[in-house]
């Protein structure tokens, strides 16, 4: 079988996960009650607590849940809803995931890895639609690509189109090796992202038939590794549907756990997204979730690990994207611009070019948060150019004073968005949030923000405190 588990790390117990699966009974209110006035108070939950929250039935405990889930996410990070585009800059891959277009044998795509100026021209359009933050996404190959991604990372950073430009670049990129991590590290490397995909071995491997991504107890171990190497902070993330959704949670909430215990720093982020259907795969996702099961995961998370960000694509339908803000969501992936998958269906018969154009436009995203009347979106930065990264960041979350700083660098950087990129409507509904948002911030927050809304309005950009 590809990628034995025999070196999985101890922190993954599946006989321990099932133990506290095997439980049917629903618990009593006054125990979900206490369950989750634990996660009111930021700490992580253990397995038979999370066992306990999936068994509620009575509908009333489960708006319990949902709601408390959304309070949680409120005290940790605002009203704000994080935007990054992901930038898919190649789609060779050496290893075989049964539901990935990119995957080695899959003669229905066609292979790209853009140049330098390929890069730049997707990122311009990101930059026009008032992006700030990307996600730089690859296949995997055996050959090392380090060097391009991180040439990719500096002709991102370098990039400045008139009115704006890339703050942030995160990494999806798979496993690498301490010296490929040094190598990023001379650029201005953000988040690295290394999706388990499934906790569940028996599915893993069901899924990744081949390559390197079907190790996967090495895969368990990278971010780990990346830590080791001095990356500022690591995402998880889960391809729901691939395996028991319910396993997954809990090797996810234990995952975490032996970062935060281990390396102090935790999840950054944790990215929660179903399989899709992608061209030139058959594949069907054998625990497929139906859109209550997806909410109630992502609710579920944001109580089990209460300081992550949560972060979903808008390629789920709108309907539950919008929901799950409200639930715990903390952060969407949004407006990619090349990406080998999509404009299949528009091209029935043909190869799936690379890249296309974007098929999600920012304003529109913005404009349907705003239209929730609660919601920030947030373009924010501030925190790792500050050197906010890893274990500080994940003290500031907890201890509850990072929203102090958010506030109003959120506020600026979205006026920002809206002075700059937004359409007459969306800028019109923007500043109303604004302004109700403003009124909501403590005095001390209130003036800071007002002082830096001051500068982006006299035609200051990138100001944050
Ligand atoms: S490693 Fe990533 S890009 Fe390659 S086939 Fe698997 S999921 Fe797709």
């Amino acid at each position: 079988m590809p990628g034995t588990s025999a070196s999985a790390p101890t922190w993954l117990d599946p006989v321990a996960i099932e133990t506290a699966l095997a439980r049917e009974s629903a618990p009593e209110t006054a125990v979900v009650r206490e369950i989750l006035d634990k996660a009111l108070a930021l700490e992580p939950l253990g397995p038979d607590e999370i066992v306990a929250l999936l068994r509620v039935k009575k509908p009333e405990d489960l708006t319990l849940i949902l709601a408390t889930a959304d309070l949680v996410k409120q005290k940790v990070y605002g009203d704000r809803i994080v935007l990054t585009a992901p930038l898919h800059v190649s789609n060779t891959c050496a290893s075989e995931c049964r539901y990935c277009a990119s995957r080695k044998g899959n003669a229905a795509v066609q292979r790209k890895r853009l140049n330098p100026s390929e890069i730049r021209e997707a990122a311009r359009k990101l930059i026009r639609q008032g992006h700030k933050r990307v996600v730089l996404v690859s296949g995997q190959s055996t050959e090392s690509d380090v060097e391009y991604w991180a040439e990719a990372t500096e002709a991102l950073l370098r990039l400045f189109d008139g009115m704006g430009e890339i703050r942030r670049v995160n990494f999806d990129l798979g496993v690498l090796t301490p010296d490929e991590y040094a190598v990023l590290k001379r650029t201005e490397a953000g988040t690295v992202n290394i999706y388990q995909e499934t906790y569940h071995e028996k599915s893993y491997h069901n899924a990744h038939p081949g390559g390197p991504k079907s190790d996967f107890a090495g895969r368990l171990q990278g971010p780990g590794v990346a830590l080791e190497s001095g990356m500022p902070d690591v995402g998880l993330g889960l391809a729901l549907g691939l395996g028991p959704w319910e396993f997954d949670l809990l090797g996810l909430a234990a995952h975490a756990a032996h970062l935060a215990q281990e390396y102090g720093a935790g999840a950054r982020t944790v990215n929660l997204h179903r399989v899709r259907p992608a061209p030139g795969c058959d594949f069907q996702a054998p625990y497929a979730l139906n859109d209550d099961e997806f909410l109630r995961a992502v609710a579920i998370t944001r109580l089990a690990i209460p300081y992550t960000g949560i972060l979903l694509t808008t390629r789920e339908p709108a309907g539950v994207w919008r929901e799950a803000c409200n639930i715990g969501c903390s952060q969407l992936l949004t407006g990619s611009v090349a990406n080998p998958y999509e404009s299949w269906t528009d091209a029935p018969g043909e190869k799936a070019p690379f890249p296309i154009g974007e098929e999600c436009h920012l304003d529109e995203v913005v404009r349907f948060l705003l239209e929730e009347a609660r919601h920030l979106p947030s373009f924010c930065t501030a925190c790792p150019r500050l050197g906010r990264s890893g274990q500080e960041f994940i003290s500031l979350v907890r201890n509850g004073s990072i929203k102090s700083q958010c506030g109003p660098n959120s506020i600026a950087g979205f006026m920002e968005f809206l002075i700059n990129y937004a359409t007459p409507y969306t800028r019109q509904l923007g500043e109303k949030v604004i302004a109700e948002k403003l009124e909501q911030l403590p005095e001390h927050e209130r003036g800071a923000a007002e002082r830096l809304l001051q500068k982006v309005r006299s035609g200051r950009m990138d100001e944050f405190i």
